[in-house]
């Protein structure tokens, strides 16, 4: 193992400061996934969002001692590099060029200690799912380590590979790229001996000039293996893989390959093939039906039969392959409780990241775990669960459930309070909800222990009508409205309104995680309701009321003052302390004419603000009335110039700089220009673009689903619904769901004008729309009960629906009803 020193001579960095030379242990990248801070070595990366150096003396306070910076004047507070001793006496500097690159040195430094066969997997799609499924195909013969989650890219793979340790005998690692130049840095991390390459998606990629390029550049991971997998019937692929003439190993279902397909037929849920291999013929029945699944397999069967696994042994493996969960699922549970959904593979790695969110979940203090057995085939038991018991240690879990005998055999390695069930049916029985309250609690099990059991006992009652919310896409839409915003141009978000329906905590703890500003609410409530449940950034109120402003202090929560009456009823609650400071936000009013100070206002607001110096007047703002239509563009410019007039004369008045913000979604998106100290994010986050130039840049947030509760005949001449409005003037089929105007589905979609997805095809509503429930024409359509049903989401979206009924998406997301579920889900 290297130490800190040895990492100072493979860089050729510059060692600033040595105070102990540790052994390195663990790598950190992400100062919120600490777990082990004293044996962890931390590489301040600059990243297109954020700055890893932003976040040392935080982790300096919690005991990291070791940092590779790429400059000690990014770390706040450093003017100069000696005064790195001054702020951080026990801790060692090393200063590289690049942190990223020196994470990729050492991280190649030590794949090449270890003389294990490796697998690198690139492509378009399948990636993550081949990686899975081969380690588990092969767990019988290897003892696998491999890349967590879909962890491929710069930072992913390094963090991969530094898993690597001695006791494996075979690395399956994925890589991913989105540029030029990336994979090489790649390729001398994971050093393979072997590759697959699973497909190329056709679409334009961003970042290559063209699909020829994309697969050259693909194929530089491949340069120095011993044999490359792959299906000869991606015509750019193979022809680039023979230009560049790389070993390979072929398989096709259309020509002559070293694998042949010969044919193939779907049966009983099963795909049936027969194949030909070295002039032998098999068969192999696989247990997926969808394209995908099948390509995915035939790649692994490929690597199985090179390896020389008997075929009734591949069989049997294969027939016991299980579906990739790729999403943890966030969901309400009994009494206060909340789900952490983790069906993904439950190996080290996997629980490890698992436990990482857990720890960000800052809603209730108290945190559980569920567990099974875990598959891990590189450690003994006894180190396996000696490992388990520190990541549980470490994460600071309050409880841990135990299933399944392997996991009961260690049950002496954890010191916590815990309890051990010799499968889910035994914990089932013993089952008492009392047990469980205001705790979130991760449910981490293999798939042979059927978790999803356990999910529906800790539910609640489960109405048929979900709202999905994808927290990646909506990662995805802040890092749009971040890209466009100047490096030093803060940036508010507005979660207002149960977050436009999707979920206030949920979102916010997001939010807080990838490090925004601000965070705006409506009123007093919510902004309280945050702060109990653990959010810790700032807060604006837009209305607080005259008697709010104890509490708003109670909570730190900002009030925005936006009339004298307001700005009176502030004041009156202040403490006498005169230290006290109270941050504040001025509403000025330039056009709106909905809240806010109007120029006349201002003499006796400057005077009241004079004479009240507790009062601190963090930002002005104004809000513009017509940003989402071109229309009004100059009445918005002019909004913006009486705005900068206004907030001219606050500061003068004030002596001090305010922070100034007038743009909302919309504007960011049509008057970069005017970003001024901050912007205030709200709609587009949600997925969509107001002004709808860039509709395509954003990725849909909210999917509202129910399902079909009945299918039934009605004869022709018969009506539909209440006031026989749906009439059927032949023989219809009817199908009806488990959705209506109580749960935020508009009387306005009825009679056709709602149109929704089941299995792919559109049906339209007929009749009215009752209060929980509305009748769908599936007339000619494959559709049965239980189905599930698209109200908007991907394909029905929620801007095309909204203009149907003459109304705006706000609309239509804000009044999802309550009582209709909130999913939350990522893939991580
Ligand atoms: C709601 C709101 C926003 C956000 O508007 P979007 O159109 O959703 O981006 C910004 N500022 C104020 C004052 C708001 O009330």
């Amino acid at each position: 193992m290297l130490r800190f020193k040895d990492l100072a001579e493979l860089t050729h960095g510059n060692l600033l400061q040595l105070k102990q030379d540790y052994l390195i242990q663990h790598v950190l990248t992400d100062s919120r996934k600490l777990a082990h801070p004293a044996s962890s070595l931390f590489f301040a990366i600059k990243g297109s969002f954020n700055d890893g150096h932003q976040y040392i003396a935080n982790l300096y306070k919690r005991g990291v001692r070791q940092f590779v910076i790429e400059d000690s004047r990014a770390i706040p507070g450093i003017k100069q590099t000696d005064a790195l001793d001054r702020a951080f006496p026990e801790a060692n500097f090393l200063q590289v060029n690049s942190s990223l690159a020196a994470l990729q040195k050492l991280t190649a430094y030590h794949r090449s200690q270890f003389a294990l066969p490796v697998m690198a997997i690139t492509g378009s799609n399948g990636k993550t799912i081949v990686k899975e499924w081969l380690a588990q195909l092969l767990s019988p013969d290897e003892r696998v380590v491999k890349s967590p989650r879909s962890y491929n890219s710069q930072i992913g793979v390094p963090l991969s590979v530094w898993q690597i340790n001695q006791n494996h005998t075979l690395g399956i690692f994925e890589a991913g790229i989105s540029r030029i130049g990336e994979m090489e840095k790649l390729t001398a991390i994971i050093q393979p001996t072997e590759g697959i390459f699973t497909n190329i998606g056709q679409a334009h990629a961003q970042g290559f000039a063209s699909l020829e390029q994309k697969i050259t550049e693909k194929l530089k991971l491949f340069k120095n293996v011993e044999c490359l997998y792959y299906c000869r019937d991606h015509v750019p692929v193979h022809e680039a893989i023979v230009a560049a003439k790389i070993p390979a190993f072929t398989w096709s279902r259309h020509q002559p390959a070293d694998l042949r397909i010969v044919n193939s037929a779907l049966q009983n849920n099963h795909f049936a093939c027969k194949f030909q291999y070295q002039q032998q013929t098999g068969t192999l029945l696989i247990p997926f039906t969808d394209e995908a699944s099948i390509e995915n397999c035939l790649h692994c069967l490929a690597v199985l039969l090179v390896r020389q696994v008997p075929l009734p042994e591949i069989q049997q493996r294969f027939l016991k392959l299980s579906p990739v969960a790729m999403r943890l699922e966030m969901k309400e549970a009994i009494n206060g409780c909340y789900l952490l959904d983790d069906s993904y593979n439950n190996d080290l790695s996997g629980l490890s990241i698992a436990l990482d969110v857990l720890q960000n979940q800052t809603r209730t203090v108290k945190k559980s775990v569920v567990l099974s057995d875990l598959l891990e085939s590189g450690l003994s038991e006894e180190v396996l669960y000696s490992q388990v018991a520190e990541l549980i240690r470490v994460h600071r879990i309050d409880r841990l459930i135990g299933i399944g005998l392997v996991i009961g055999h260690h049950k002496l390695k954890f010191e916590l309070p815990a309890e051990f069930f010799a499968d889910t049916n035994e914990f089932l029985i013993n089952f008492n909800p009392d047990n469980y309250q205001q705790e979130t609690i991760l449910l981490k099990g293999a798939r042979i222990f059927e978790f999803e059991k356990i999910v529906s006992a800790f539910q609640r009652k489960v109405h048929g009508t979900v709202l999905e919310v994808n927290l990646d896409a909506l990662v995805h839409n802040l890092n749009f409205y971040r890209a466009k915003l100047a490096p030093e141009t803060k940036l508010m978000v507005m979660v207002k309104a149960f977050a436009y329906g999707s979920g206030s905590y949920e979102i916010a703890n997001l939010l807080q995680f990838h490090r925004v500003d601000y965070l705006t609410v409506a009123y007093p409530d919510e902004g309280i309701s945050l702060r109990r449940h653990g959010i810790s950034l700032p807060i604006m109120v837009m209305s607080p009321s005259p008697d709010s402003f104890t509490k708003l202090q109670q909570y730190q929560l900002e009030p925005e003052i936006y009339s004298l009456e307001i700005l009176e009823a502030c004041m009156k609650a202040l403490p006498s302390d005169p230290n006290y400071r109270q941050n504040i936000h001025l509403k000025l009013d330039t056009g709106m004419h909905r809240l806010g100070f109007t120029e006349t206002d201002l003499e006796v607001l400057f005077a009241r603000l004079a004479a009240t110096p507790q009062l601190q007047v963090i930002s002005a703002f104004s809000h513009l009335a017509g940003a989402d239509e071109a229309m009004y563009n100059d009445f918005s410019q002019l909004q913006i110039s009486r705005f900068r007039a206004m907030v001219q004369r606050v500061e003068n008045t004030l002596g001090y700089k305010v922070i100034k913000h007038i743009l909302n979604s919309a504007g960011i998106v049509r008057f970069p220009e005017h970003q001024m100290d901050m912007v205030r994010l709200g709609i587009g986050l949600y997925g969509v673009e107001a002004t709808g130039t860039e509709q395509d840049a954003l990725r849909t947030v909210g999917q509202l689903k129910t399902t079909i509760s009945q299918v039934k005949g009605v004869a022709a001449g018969e009506t539909v619904g209440y006031s026989r409005k749906g009439i059927a003037d032949e023989p219809k089929q009817i199908a009806t769901i488990a959705i209506g105007y109580a749960d935020g589905y508009d009387r306005r979609f009825g009679n056709g004008v709602g149109q929704v997805l089941i299995k792919g095809q559109q049906a339209a509503t007929i009749g009215n729309i009752c209060m929980d429930m509305c009748m769908l024409d599936v007339t000619g359509l494959d559709v049965k009960a239980g189905d599930e049903v698209e109200v908007f989401g991907e394909n029905i979206t929620i801007g095309k629906m909204a203009r149907k009924i003459g109304t705006i998406p706000y609309e239509l997301l804000t009044n999802i009803s309550g009582r209709v579920k909130r999913v939350f889900y990522a893939e991580l």
